[in-house]
């Protein structure tokens, strides 16, 4: 401590200045004159001088001597002075012990040898070369990169161990990786207990058995099978038999054709019902006014589809499939269509509705009849009632003439209805042809006339109904080319003879009763 310090520059500094220096530090910061503090103190001020003092630089230089790691905890522990470094380093070697050390190695190498011996037993080959080659290699000095080298097979090993192929022995029993002993001591069990259950094994292999030859789909069973599964299941034993083997096999085969014969009938079956709706279908779309495009598909499909053979069932599925949708597709455009025309629907059938109401009130506005185009009974009607308003009034006279042509039901019969027509048609002519014209005639209803005289007696229309008859009776009433006899009664009424109106009509009614009643083709009145 006392050496000369190096000078750096040559200043006024003395050795001495930086003495005082170092002792008035070490009063100021309260310390006691230690030598290492007075050492820390004097390296302080000559640096502080600018003086190097080569015992300042002693545990530095020192330090940078030790691995990495040291001189990590020595900046840790804030060792600055010789004394604390080699406090630091005492303490180091001290705590190490070789004898401690080697003792733990031999003893950890005692224990990895006894492990690899177990598993050298382990049943596993490779490990058990393994750990032979392991125990060798720790039985001699081995090089670190040997250890390292078997430190790898050891992780190859580990990594590839495979132990699912004992998976594949659970058919055998229950089988516990973790425990093979037991396992194999139940596959054991199982064994010998199988030779002892035989007879149930084969029972219940005669059931399965049994139960599988019983057809899936056919409904009945063949009485060859009936007979070999009844011989089965009575005595399980006889599968042991050789013979039984070829007998279980054409019962097998015959099974599998009963179900074939059995899928071949539905099929027939189904085709039949298929067949209806379509035959129908294809008659709908012939006779459809509309042969669109789709429908046209739809027809050719349905036309393929009968030509098939349909032992197919995939095929059938298809051509239905398609069919189907085809007409999907076509009813879909056909709603379309619809909605489109549905517009034009309501208008139409509200022009509809208008012209039905025309025609019901032209009907009932109508005064002649359609027939024979003479008044019809509304009009004659209204005839009836002015006749009666004038009488009533003025006093102007009337009868009423009924006309009913007699047995025309027999016409009609015998001609037909066209021929009655036209006999009505005729009659109405004649009927027109002979009245006046201030008279009014008109047809009331079926085969009855009626004839409404102004100013005249039931005399005089009596002579004029007779007038009608004797017509009619001479008449040739022809109807493809053939003559027709025809006749008609005629009830006559003056209307000052009756009290009223409806007297006057009664009357005439009575009168032409007693016209027919009397021998037809004749005027009743009352004289
Ligand atoms: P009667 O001598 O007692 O009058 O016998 P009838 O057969 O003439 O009388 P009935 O009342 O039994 O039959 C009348 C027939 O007249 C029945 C009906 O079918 C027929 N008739 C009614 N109106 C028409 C018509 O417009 N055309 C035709 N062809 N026949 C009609
Ligand atoms: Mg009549
Ligand atoms: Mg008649």
């Amino acid at each position: 401590m006392e050496q000369e310090p190096k000078r750096t520059r040559s200043d006024t500094v003395t050795v001495k200045a930086i003495i005082n220096n170092a002792i008035k530090r070490l009063e100021n910061e309260g310390k006691l004159l230690t030598p290492d503090a007075y050492m820390d103190a004097f390296c302080k001020e000559s640096t502080k001088a600018g003086v190097r003092v080569e015992d300042c630089m002693l545990v530095e230089n020192l330090k940078n001597t030790l691995n990495r790691e040291f001189q990590k905890e020595l900046e840790k522990y804030s060792i600055r002075t010789i004394s604390e470094l080699a406090r630091f380093l005492i303490s180091k070697l001290n705590r190490t012990n070789p004898t401690h050390c080697s003792t733990l190695l031999e003893s950890q190498t005692v224990f990895t040898k006894r492990v690899l011996q177990v598993v050298e037993i382990l049943h596993n080959k490779e490990a058990e070369q393994l750990a032979r080659k392991s125990i060798d290699l720790l039985s001699r000095e081995a090089s670190a990169t040997e250890i390292d080298q078997y430190r790898q097979l050891w992780v190859n090993f580990i990594t590839t161990y495979d132990d699912s192929f004992l998976q594949k022995l659970k058919t055998l029993g229950d089988i516990d990786s973790k425990d093979l002993k037991n396992s194999v001591l139940n596959l054991k069990l199982l064994s010998s207990v199988n030779k002892d259950m035989n007879s149930l094994e084969l029972s219940l292999i005669s059931s399965l058995l049994v139960s599988s030859l019983v057809p899936s789909i056919a409904s009945s069973v063949n009485d060859k099978i009936a007979n070999l599964s009844q011989r089965i299941q009575d005595n399980p034993r006889i599968l042991e038999s050789k013979d039984i083997e070829s007998e279980i096999k054409s019962a097998i085969s015959l099974r599998i054709a009963l179900d074939k014969q059995s899928v071949n009938e539905m099929l027939e079956s189904l085709d039949g019902v298929l067949d209806k709706p379509s035959i129908r279908l294809i008659e709908m779309i012939e006779s459809s006014d509309s042969s669109t495009v789709e429908i046209q598909k739809i027809k050719n499909e349905l036309e393929l589809y009968n030509l098939q053979d349909n032992s197919n069932f995939n095929t059938a599925h298809k051509k239905l499939y398609t069919i189907a949708l085809a007409l999907e597709e076509n009813t879909q455009n056909l709603s379309k269509d619809l909605r489109n025309h549905s517009l034009e629907v309501k208008v139409l059938n509200k022009k509809i509705e208008t012209l039905e109401n025309e025609l019901l009130n032209a009907k009932e506005e109508s005064r002649e009849d359609f027939l024979t185009k003479l008044y019809n009974k509304r009009a004659l009607d209204e005839f009836i009632n002015i006749k009666e308003a004038e009488y009533g009034r003025h006093g102007h006279d009337f009868s009423i003439i009924m006309f009913d042509l007699d047995h025309f039901k027999v016409i009609n019969d015998t001609y037909g209805h066209d021929a009655g027509d036209a006999v009505l048609t005729a009659f109405a002519k004649m009927l027109k042809n002979l009245t006046r014209s201030v008279d009014i005639v008109g047809r009331f209803g079926g085969e009855e006339f009626i004839a409404i005289l102004s100013k005249t007696d039931a005399k005089g229309a009596a002579n004029f109904a007779e007038k009608v008859r004797e017509h009619v009776q001479k008449a040739h009433f022809m109807y493809k080319g053939e003559r027709i006899a025809v006749t008609v009664s005629c009830g006559v009424s003056e209307r000052a003879r009756h009290t009223s109106l409806q007297a006057l009509l009664k009357s005439a009614d009575e009168y032409l009763y007693t016209a027919k009643r009397n021998g037809r083709n004749q005027v009743a009145y009352k004289k």
